[in-house]
């Protein structure tokens, strides 16, 4: 589980994950819930007390044409 710190306010947000959640997919959510506190601040809306992560799925995998 990881917790975000809007840096304009302050408040803790945390992110609970599946419990098989790479660290590279945690990452991304973070990033992801970073962005939506900055844009609140924008926009001046109060922040919401819980936020729908959107699907991530994992990276496409690469295979060789032939
Ligand atoms: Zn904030």
């Amino acid at each position: 589980m990881g917790t975000v710190v809007c840096a304009k306010c302050g408040q803790r947000f945390a992110i609970r994950n599946e419990p098989d959640a790479g660290a590279e997919l945690a990452a991304k959510q973070v990033a992801w819930v970073e962005d939506q506190l900055v844009w609140d601040h924008i926009q001046e809306r109060k922040h919401h007390g819980t936020m729908e992560l959107p699907a991530m799925p994992p990276e496409p995998v690469v295979t060789a044409n032939r």
